[in-house]
């Protein structure tokens, strides 16, 4: 953990101390035993492709509260508690195909935001979780990289209600920004929710066409 990283963390604990969503024990918005009892996802979770692994169920009235915190109320230091558990989501994924052997490079993308976006909220939350797993994870030789570009505003994927509408409205939005190499790249996609997929799906067409060998994808809830 960087030094202003730990800085910034303590002051923000002085403020506004962290206490779990779910039993109220101080110190952690999540402890390790309430995320643990989370659901799994839910049932739908048949309509995702098996590279999209998702920790818990959406459904959790206290996940709920705390992604919205995190996405929208500037709770920024609420991704440092998804970030062991990213982390194993990881470890799962990563040691069941055995990545290791083939000599590839383990790149962490957090989903981007378009400008718009970025300028209005102030920060990524997806990139605050990446960033979250890997300082979880200072054992395993992976890269944070900023490697897609978001090529529209579009509008929030929540907003839209059909489910066609918004497979169309995530359609070639994601590029790989220029001079990437990807060859050899494992790529892990990081986001805070999924839903239809129409997202990640994107991502991950547009960094197979950029040369990406694999690309999987882990977020906090379905
Ligand atoms: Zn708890």
């Amino acid at each position: 953990m960087s030094f202003l990283h730990t800085i910034k963390n303590k002051l923000f604990d002085l403020f506004l101390p962290r206490a779990c969503f779910v039993c109220k024990k101080s110190g952690t918005y999540f402890c390790r035993t309430c995320f643990g009892n989370l659901d799994a996802p839910h049932d739908e979770q048949h309509d995702l492709p098996s590279w999209i692994f998702p920790l818990k169920s959406y459904k959790n009235p206290a996940l709920r509260n705390a992604l919205w915190k995190l996405k929208y109320k500037g709770t920024q230091a609420l991704a440092d508690d998804f970030g062991p558990h990213l982390y194993e989501g990881f470890l799962a994924l990563y040691g069941e195909e055995e990545l290791q052997i083939g000599g590839h490079i383990l790149y962490i993308v957090p989903i981007p935001l378009s400008k718009k976006r970025l300028r209005e909220r102030g920060y990524n939350q997806s990139e605050l979780l990446a960033r979250a797993l890997t300082r979880a994870g200072t054992s395993t030789d992976f890269r944070i990289a900023n490697i897609l570009r978001k090529t529209k505003n579009t509008e929030p994927q929540a907003k839209i209600k059909r489910r066609h509408n918004r497979l169309a409205n995530m359609r070639d939005v994601f590029v790989v920004k220029d001079g990437m190499q990807l060859e050899n790249a494992v790529v892990f996609l990081i986001d805070d929710i999924v839903t239809t997929g129409a997202t990640l799906k994107d991502a991950r067409r547009a960094l197979l066409a950029g040369g990406a060998s694999r690309v999987y994808a882990i977020t906090v809830a379905h």
